[in-house]
């Protein structure tokens, strides 16, 4: 490609909101452009590096047998009736209406449709196991599209569902999408770590995702320094610590704690660390039923944990007027002590104590606070979040590390959830009619290539890893209208097209200071340089963006030698793919 016949706006500046340095790098490297709130424009530079990271995961699913379909974007509200999430999903569902006001949503995933794929063509256990996959724009109207590619609004994913008969066959189906993300991911030269994962409002049993490790990443994760254990710390489990409280405590003292309603103040006033208070918080679930959560002071609520020991699927926290309405007690100053709302305490309340806590009276805490004796817990379990620090659930003497990560992939056993409310079934050798049992496999073909970028710039730009660069040299000519200089630019151009190697030639009439800034921020694995003087001794000089290492090259010799590299570069990501 000629980059003076080519669409490619780069920009100097950074955009004004663009937070994270993918998406300041994918605008200012003119690879996308907003179009609405997290809907974009893939302009040619991105939509090449696009086409890569979706080239990977289809050798990928194909060899570990999936077979590629694609299924519309439009999706008829029936279907979702069928599976109850029409009325479930919320509103990240955009829901439309066609002419005859018949209704349809966009499609922000698919176990529906492909239900309805299978149920209609597959009839016999002889075509199990069966993994169909597709890669589709999807459309979710996220409540805060952000950071570019990375949380867009209609987005690229790869979404796969395997059938089988029973739970072997989907374990085998899981395992199998397990490794193909590993060397999925391996391939795109990610450092990324796969961990347990909550199953959210998919449902099922049992949830992998796999995290690109990097600062900007969304997710908290957490994991182990000793063991293999590593979660989402939305799922990361507490170990149980064991009693140490509290038969000889003194009886409840109520003292004063005037105009001390946080943590932080009650402590600091009455002379005690955090951990030896008890913080009450109100939630609301979806059936309107209040809850008080009842934790160590230092601790915090794991909403999640607490939605599934609760089996609600909403659960919000309660305003100050709902508080002190379905309480009694004044904000800030709640406490288990006598209240009429069902209280869940934390697995530490239970080892520990005896506590600080809201006296439900303004101006006012409890001290010496004891469970079973002070106030009634209807059920004790783990709902905070793991702490760095805190002993490893899995292993002996772990401790727990914390991280941030990108969610690029995610992998279900779905069960028959789907199957069994849509009535996907099979007729299996003994002619008897059994329910598929499920399971779905997501990746974020943009999310990914902004995770990549995340993990491979330097302020000056890009540095793409080989198998996702939009082009994997880059020809820079210091002065295009310099005859020699042009005839030697073609014909390396010529020479390395020839040999399969994606090129873009930089044949614009531009000083050479902004046309070396432009390569940088483009970030092609090599650059070649090509100017008079080093052409009077037959030469071209060539450079690796990441190292910034610079050699001179024969021109007769540098197709070869430079198409030798790109390949050693690919098969080195490959290789490691196998084995890492
Ligand atoms: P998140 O928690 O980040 O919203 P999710 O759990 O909703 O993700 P899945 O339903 O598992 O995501 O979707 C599969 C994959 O699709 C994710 O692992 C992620 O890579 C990608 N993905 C999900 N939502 C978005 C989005 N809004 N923009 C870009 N990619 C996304
Ligand atoms: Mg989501």
């Amino acid at each position: 490609m000629r980059y003076s016949q080519y669409l490619l706006p780069t920009l100097r500046e950074t955009p004004g909101d663009a937070e994270i340095i993918s998406h300041q790098l994918m605008l200012r490297a003119g690879m996308i452009r907003k179009v609405a709130a997290g809907i974009y424009d893939y302009l040619p530079l991105g939509l090449r590096a696009i086409r890569k990271m979706e080239a990977i995961i289809r050798e990928e699913m194909n060899r570990a047998g999936a077979i590629e379909v694609l299924m519309p974007m439009v999706v008829p509200a029936d279907l979702w009736d069928e599976s109850g999430r029409w009325q479930q999903y919320g509103k990240e569902l955009l829901r439309i209406k066609d002419r005859k006001e018949t209704d349809f949503c966009l499609g922000p995933t698919h176990e529906e449709v492909i239900t309805e794929m299978v149920r209609g063509t597959v009839r016999s256990y002889r075509q199990l196991p069966l993994n169909l996959y597709q890669i589709q724009s999807k459309f979710r109207d996220e409540i805060r599209p952000r950071f570019g590619l990375m949380r867009g609004r209609e987005f690229i994913m790869k979404d796969a569902y395997s059938f089988d008969l029973d739970q072997a066959g989907v374990d085998l189906a899981y395992e199998k999408m397990y490794q193909a993300y590993r060397r999925i991911f391996a391939r795109c030269g990610l450092n990324f770590r796969a961990v347990e994962a909550d199953t959210g409002n998919i449902g099922g049993s049992s949830s992998h995702e796999f995290m690109v490790l990097a600062e900007s990443g969304e997710d908290a994760i957490a994991s182990c320094h000793a063991c293999e254990y590593a979660a989402n710390v939305e799922k990361a489990e507490c170990r149980p610590q064991p009693q140490v409280c509290c038969d000889e405590a003194p009886p409840l003292e109520q003292v004063a704690t005037p105009g001390r309603k946080a943590i932080s103040e009650v402590s600091e006033f009455l002379g005690v660390p955090a951990s030896a208070t008890a913080k009450a918080l109100v939630l609301i679930t979806d059936s309107g039923a209040p809850v008080m959560a009842l934790l160590r002071g230092d601790h915090e609520l794991n909403p999640i944990k607490l939605k599934n020991v609760l089996g609600c699927s909403v659960l919000e926290l309660a305003t100050d007027e709902q508080i002190e309405k379905l309480t009694g007690a004044p904000v800030g100053y709640l406490g288990p002590v006598g209240m009429k709302i069902r209280v869940v305490a934390d697995l530490a309340i239970q080892s520990g104590g005896p506590w600080i806590t809201g006296a439900n009276v303004s101006d006012a805490h409890f001290r010496n606070t004891v469970h079973g004796r002070d106030f009634a817990v209807e059920r004790f379990a783990d709902i905070r979040n793991v702490g760095a620090g805190d002993p490893c659930p899995r292993c002996a003497d772990g401790i727990m590390e914390m991280w941030r990560g990108i969610e690029v992939g995610h992998v279900f056993k779905l069960g028959t959830k789907y199957s069994a409310s849509m009535r996907a079934t099979v007729l299996d050798d003994q002619g008897q009619e059994r329910t598929l049992v499920m399971g779905c496999y997501g990746i974020g073909v943009g999310r990914t290539v902004a995770a990549a970028i995340e993990q491979n710039h330097d302020d000056k730009g890009v540095i793409w890893p080989m198998p996702l660069a939009p082009f994997q040299v880059l020809i820079t000519l210091l002065n295009p209208k310099d005859e020699a200089v042009r005839a030697a630019g073609e014909r390396l151009y010529a020479e390395l097209q020839e040999k399969g190697i994606e090129v873009l030639l930089d044949d614009r009439d531009e000083r050479a200071g902004s046309k070396f800034a432009d390569a940088d921020l483009l970030g092609m694995p090599l650059r070649v340089t090509i100017g008079s003087k080093a052409l009077q001794e037959a030469a071209v000089e060539l450079q690796e963006r990441r190292s910034g290492a610079r050699s001179l090259l024969p021109l007769a010799e540098a197709a070869g030698s430079i198409a030798t590299q790109v390949r050693a570069a690919l098969a080195a990501g490959a290789q490691e793919a196998v084995h890492g």
